[in-house]
């Protein structure tokens, strides 16, 4: 992982524990994606995985209509192989024992907008990464993720387990078929909330903002129970 100049660490976690003297070595377990904020549309940084890994998205690929059949992940800037590789090595990095607090030190260390996306590229692979996610927001409360996801099952599975998410991570279900109701009735029982088509939902404006959320940040807010996007 390269580090921004600006790095400072965090001096406690929400748990009151010190970082250990060598938090710094724990920067090789993830590779971050630093969005260039005047090119990109999102205004925070994000960590993204290989989406031809995903497990639902991958049945769904082959489905006429599926937003999978249509996925911006496996075209444009995401095939050149130095962002492919850098996934993949994010992927293989999940499984390193390490990797919450990983996670925390370098977002806790480096993420100013107050704001972190998930999975902009990939999807959950287990329910044990989604358990990951919400530890490392539990040591981050002052900071907001964003989780939108298709693996409505390890979700189900979270909830049984731990009865609720962290109230600063937003787990977002995305419909499955590109005109597909947004699952509302789904989330709303694991405490989550929705994307795609619904006749109450909250249009992203990004397309008439020069593809970028600037101010919105309704991704975000468990109070947006749903968000419709333009197909990309
Ligand atoms: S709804 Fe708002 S926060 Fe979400 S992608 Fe669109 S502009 Fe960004």
């Amino acid at each position: 992982m390269k580090v921004d100049k600006k790095w400072s660490r965090p001096q406690k976690y929400e748990n009151g524990h010190a970082l250990s003297s060598e938090s710094h070595q724990l920067e090789r377990v993830i590779e971050f994606e630093n969005y260039p904020k005047s090119i990109l549309k999102m205004p925070c940084q994000g960590f993204s995985i290989p989406a031809w890994l995903c497990k639902t998205g991958g049945k769904l690929r082959g489905i006429k209509g599926s937003v999978c059949s249509k996925c911006y992940a496996l075209k444009g800037r995401y095939s050149f192989p130095n962002v492919k590789n850098a996934m993949q090595r994010r992927f293989d990095g999940l499984k390193n024992e390490r990797w919450i607090e990983a996670m925390t030190v370098a977002i806790g260390g480096t993420e100013g907008s107050g704001y972190f996306r998930y999975l902009d590229s990939g999807d959950l692979q287990s329910v044990e990464m989604l358990e990951k996610i919400a530890q490392v927001a539990r040591n981050l409360p002052h900071i907001t993720f964003w989780l939108p996801t298709r693996e409505y099952g390890f979700v189900a599975k979270y909830i049984k387990k731990n009865i609720f998410f962290p109230e600063n991570l937003t787990v977002r279900l995305s419909s499955h078929m590109l005109k597909g109701e947004a699952p509302i009735s789904l989330a709303q029982k694991y405490g989550a909330v929705a994307s795609g088509v619904s006749e109450t939902g909250f249009t992203c404006p990004s397309s008439s903002q020069g593809n970028k959320c600037l101010t919105c940040r309704a991704c975000w807010s468990k109070d947006v129970p749903v968000v419709i996007y333009k197909q990309h």
